[in-house]
């Protein structure tokens, strides 16, 4: 490989998000996170449940349904979501497994766009920039007006192309 077409930097971290999140056993979602200091790696994680209890591919995912207002055009809408509360989310992981100190003025990658709860414990992680690839529509607005509020880096990396093998389209 030549510099000219070395990967860059966000390509690196994202690919590496991508190979974590095939560990993930959730079939809805397989999602992975990184945090990055500098160009240091200092930690990974998928979703999943708690260690040394089934998984969603052992014992199902553990659907529940939440309503939450909504405004379209001026007008008040309760919408249904449904998510899978079997695992701990990746961002969630990441933030279990890493220290403090480690995470002040970092970067995570993330494969998808962190969902509302995620998203507001990472604002409260230290963590200065979050880049993902995926968009996730349901909380997307909300995520994104309160990270400019608070200050935080937050961008999706355009014209991205994951590696073909880090896309699994179920569990096995
Ligand atoms: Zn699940
Ligand atoms: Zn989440």
């Amino acid at each position: 490989m030549t510099t000219e077409n070395r990967k860059d930097w966000d390509t690196y971290f994202m690919d590496i998000a991508f190979m974590v999140s095939t560990r993930s056993r959730c079939p809805r979602r397989h999602v992975g996170a990184v945090l990055v200091q500098g160009k240091k790696l200092l930690g990974t994680a998928y979703n999943g449940a708690p260690m040394g209890l089934p998984d969603c591919s052992e014992a199902g995912c553990m659907v529940a349904e939440q309503y939450e207002r909504k405004m379209e055009d001026g007008v008040e809408r309760m919408v249904k979501k449904q998510r899978c509360i079997r695992t701990i989310h990746a961002e969630q992981n990441l933030l279990l497994f890493t220290d403090r100190t480690d995470r002040e003025g970092s970067t995570v990658y993330v494969t998808d766009e962190p969902c509302w709860t995620c998203a507001n414990m990472l604002a409260n992680s230290g963590v200065r920039e979050i880049v993902y690839n995926r968009p996730y529509r349901k909380d997307m607005d909300k995520v994104e007006d309160m990270m400019n509020a608070k200050g935080i880096l937050f961008r999706r990396l355009e014209g991205y192309e994951p590696p073909r093998e880090t896309l699994l389209e179920a569990i096995d």
